[in-house]
């Protein structure tokens, strides 16, 4: 029922921070499951289609580390939120004349480098503007072609030649795996990603650390986090659901 302080479609304030207050919970009880440590899974907040107001009740609760999926709606919000200190990253598919904004918009890091004609579109920017930039590279897991990144037998060769752009940092991983009700099949996306990561590490490739594995949303965030994820990216468990469909953030071509 949609009451007088609600707008259709959306939740609460306050169950933002109660949201936000669940999901470290789920993330706390995934790590006691599996024996590791709460402190090693940063939470990502996913703010697309999120009105800054609503972004702003997380950031005053403390939670600060968010993404946006498209430079517009980075730029759109970006005067709102710059007051409140917080860290962004950038997770959607980045169109290589999209850069510029990137940049300007103070990304600390690019989760979704899948091309080497967007690395050294960035490259070239970074030095000029004498900054570096901290990048995962998006792997495409479940092998469907709605979905971004490089594949799985690429990932390495990507790796090397990012590398050798000196202002990229390669600190890891991302990916978004498959959707789907049966865990297994998602768990060998994820399981995918880290024996991607244990592989670049065996090519010790000078410059680059892989410790970060960017995987788990939402639904399936306790999967990735029993197969080593480091940092989930969730938004519809915090926000509420989205009105615009996935496929207009994931695949340029489903519009
Ligand atoms: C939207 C999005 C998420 C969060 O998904 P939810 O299912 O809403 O938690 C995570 N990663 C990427 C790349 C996204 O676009």
């Amino acid at each position: 029922m949609t009451t007088r302080n609600q707008l259709p479609g959306t939740i609460y304030m306050n169950d933002i921070v109660n949201n936000i207050t669940r999901i470290r919970e789920r993330i706390s009880k995934a790590c006691r499951d599996n024996g590791r440590d709460p402190g090693e899974v940063k939470l990502l907040l996913a703010t697309k289609t999120v009105p800054p107001e609503r972004i702003k009740t997380a950031l005053q609760a403390g939670h600060t580390l968010i993404a946006e999926n498209k430079i517009q709606e980075l730029k759109e919000k970006y005067e709102a939120l710059k007051e409140i200190p917080h860290t962004n990253h950038f997770i959607g598919h980045l169109q290589t004349n999209k850069v510029k904004d990137l940049l300007k918009y103070d990304v600390s890091c690019l989760q979704s480098l899948d091309r080497l004609e967007l690395a050294e579109k960035l490259h070239q920017r970074l030095l000029a503007g004498h900054k570096t930039l901290e990048v995962l590279i998006q792997v495409n897991t479940s092998g469907e072609e709605s979905k971004f990144g490089i594949s799985p037998d690429q990932a390495g060769t990507l790796v090397k030649q990012v590398a050798q752009l000196e202002t990229l940092k390669i600190k890891g991983l991302m990916t978004i795996g498959l959707f789907s009700a049966d865990t297994e099949q998602v768990r060998k996306c994820f399981r995918l990603l880290k024996k991607i990561q244990q592989e670049i590490l065996a090519l010790k490739v000078p410059g680059v650390e892989m410790q970060e594995l960017s995987m788990g949303m939402s639904g399936d965030l306790e999967t990735a986090i029993a197969e080593g994820a480091t940092m989930v990216r969730v938004g519809t468990a915090i926000f509420g659901q989205r009105s615009t469909p996935d496929s207009y953030y994931w695949n340029e071509n489903a519009k």
